[in-house]
């Protein structure tokens, strides 16, 4: 069977992952399978606020998929339109839980469009049994001590525990 590469490859998955999720990896999966390659990009916006530090962030997410080919993390600063033009990416993937995800979602991919008219947003669903799963859920639960098990993988349950205390 001839090797036929993506036209849309690699992609850009941007978000904050603090923590890295089940419904993120699930988002990762689907998007390595449809187009290749896929480049974790993990930013800080400044409207947020963090139980990783960025760098802990990529280094869980490299840890998680440290088996995998095509699958970088690194580093967002900046505006994502020029990190998907300094990757020559051709698209950007965004996860959809629920309708409530689609408003937020729908004008960043439009002012992404503005910005960088040749980017392509394209919107994945996550399996059902993720769509209620979202990092700042994780954080209320562990900040209230409730089980983790199956929102995230268990390594990570180990290190939020760790920060919490
Ligand atoms: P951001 O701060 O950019 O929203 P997140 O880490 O919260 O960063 O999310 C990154 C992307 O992953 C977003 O598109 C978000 O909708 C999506 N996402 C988060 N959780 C899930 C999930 N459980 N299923 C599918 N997509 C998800």
């Amino acid at each position: 069977m001839d090797k036929q590469k993506s036209l849309i490859s690699p992609v850009v998955y941007p978000g904050s992952f603090d923590p890295l999720t089940f419904g993120h990896i699930d988002i990762i999966k689907r998007a390595k399978k449809l187009f290749g390659k896929v480049i974790v990009a993990v930013g800080s916006p400044s409207s947020k606020k963090f139980l990783f530090s960025v760098d802990e962030r990529v280094k869980i997410i490299k840890n998680f998929f440290k088996n995998e080919k095509n699958i970088e993390v690194e580093i967002l600063n900046g505006l994502l339109v020029d990190f998907v033009k300094k990757k020559r990416a051709k698209a950007i993937i965004r996860g959809i839980r629920a309708v409530s995800d689609f408003e937020y979602e729908f004008q960043m991919a439009w002012m992404n469009r503005k910005l960088h008219p040749e980017v392509e947003v394209i919107f994945l669903l996550p399996s059902e049994k993720y769509a209620y799963l979202s990092s700042s859920l994780v954080k209320e639960i562990a900040f209230l001590k409730g089980n983790l098990k199956g929102l995230v993988p268990d390594f990570i349950i180990k290190k939020i525990r760790k920060k919490i205390g």
